[in-house]
């Protein structure tokens, strides 16, 4: 008889090895603290840490074009940068819910109102074709590092881009981020969708004269098709989320601007003063170069949890079983198909796994019904209206404080005393975009939930 082996194992042995497994399997809402935690962050090598400054001033070079050619961006000089919130009334209102009393406050990232695109994929995806752009010009000498970047708003540019393609494969909000950049510089672009890509996406990004191809598969098929065809094509450059260090580098400089939001509100953040940060998870990319960022910003200040439905936590089996990407959650019986459609992804960069997994120091997974009563609570509070993945960083305080993993982690890290001098961050990373009578129908799912 045939009995089908997960990474060499049968499914038997590997429940036997990691307990934990049965309930992801179910599957039920789990929470994994990582045993690979490495308190080693201040270790990130300095030729990292200068990459991700590198990046940094990258964006600052172009922020004069983007004031120019995204007003939305003119009034923070063309920096692509999303608020940094207190949410005392969401705090209290999720309180109430779970009766508990939550020790350190709640802040919220608001990637979701991330200009240009709406959702954090505007840093990570922005950030890599205006580098593969500042490349291409460089290389034609028409740039020059010390130039005024308005010039990429010339027709000379444009022409030059236009004989260059991109490609990627996307769930919808890096194909959205990607897209509109890209066809504003004068770029051929084709995104690569997935089958949990929401409709308004294509049609957006077709109204941009962006060549949308949809696949009837999952995000991996996507990428696998868009990388394959890009090959095919010299001129074509492929952005691929689960490989590609600029993308990452440009999640990465959330990290120094955070800081000086942080200070802004005067909140201080050093061994006295825990920061915990919980990032909804798809591949990977988005949260691992935000976390990473933020362990090179903060060291082990800084505490990263990632967040995954139920239905598709690939990074947590990823690190979990020491598979990272050669292992998917199909494998485990799991059908990925979650209503939060940015997480939707089935098997995790197998980059960012093995780059930042042991920095990370848990993962959890939601159900899709607690998404929407975020959404709604969220929307009743704070008036903030967030896409379905990206309220998935809520669920990280409720258990951090009150799971036996999360009290096991902060009593082995000495964190009980300093917790109520501490905040909890939860990034929100998506929801500007989805038109007004969607986000209605979402939040009268979370209304009735
Ligand atoms: C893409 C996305 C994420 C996760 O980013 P990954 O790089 O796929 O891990 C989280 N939230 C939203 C709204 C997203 O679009």
């Amino acid at each position: 008889m045939k009995t089908n082996l997960i990474g060499g194992k049968s499914l038997e042995q590997w429940l036997v090895d990691y307990p934990l497994l049965k309930d992801l399997i179910e599957p039920i809402e789990i929470f994994w603290g990582n045993p690979q935690y490495d308190k080693s962050s201040c270790g990130i090598p300095i030729s990292e840490k200068e990459d991700i400054q590198d990046a940094s001033r990258r964006l600052e070079r172009f922020a004069p074009y983007l004031a120019e050619v995204f007003p939305e961006t003119a009034e923070s000089n063309g920096i692509i940068e999303s608020p940094l919130l207190s949410i005392q009334a969401m705090q209290k209102r999720m309180e109430e819910l779970e009766s508990i009393e939550l020790k350190g406050k709640l802040l919220i990232k608001c990637d979701s109102h991330l200009p240009i695109s709406g959702s954090i994929k505007a840093r990570g995806g922005i950030y890599e074709v205006l580098k593969h752009a500042e490349d291409i010009a460089i290389k034609h000498g028409l740039i020059d590092l010390t130039d005024n970047y308005k010039a990429f708003d010339g027709s000379d540019f444009k022409d030059l881009f236009s004989q260059y393609s991109i490609a990627v494969g996307s769930t919808g909000n890096l194909g959205l981020s990607i897209g509109i950049v890209g066809a504003q510089m004068g770029f051929k672009v084709t995104v690569h969708m997935s089958s949990d890509a929401k409709q308004w996406k294509k049609n957006l990004l077709r109204n941009k004269g962006v060549n949308v191809k949809e696949y009837a598969s999952d995000y991996s098929k996507a990428v696998e098709e868009g990388r394959s065809q890009a090959a095919a094509d010299p001129t074509c450059y492929f952005i691929d989320d689960e490989n590609s260090k600029d993308l990452f580098l440009g999640y990465a400089v959330a990290a120094s601007r955070l800081r000086k939001q942080l200070e802004g509100l005067k909140i201080t953040v050093d061994e006295n003063h825990p920061l915990f940060v919980y990032l909804p998870c798809g591949v990977g990319g988005g949260p691992g170069g935000v976390a990473y960022g933020l362990k090179a910003e903060f060291g082990d200040h800084v505490h990263c949890f990632f967040a995954e439905p139920t239905q598709s936590p690939c990074f947590l089996i990823g690190q979990m079983t020491g598979l990272y990407d050669s292992v998917s959650v199909q494998d485990f019986g799991l059908d990925n198909k979650t209503e939060a459609d940015g997480l939707a992804v089935g098997r995790p960069s197998r980059f960012v796994g093995r780059k930042m997994g042991h920095l990370l120091s848990g993962c959890y997974t939601i159900e899709d019904q607690r998404l929407y009563s975020f959404l709604h609570h969220l929307a009743v509070t704070e008036n903030l209206y967030l896409e379905p993945s990206a309220l998935a960083g809520f669920y990280g305080p409720i258990l951090l404080e009150n799971h036996p993993v999360g009290l096991n982690y902060l009593k082995e890290h000495n964190l009980e005393g300093i917790l109520r001098n501490g905040h909890h961050l939860i990034w929100g990373t998506g929801g500007n975009m989805v038109p007004h009578e969607i986000m209605e129908e979402y939040f009268n799912k979370g209304t009735r939930i």
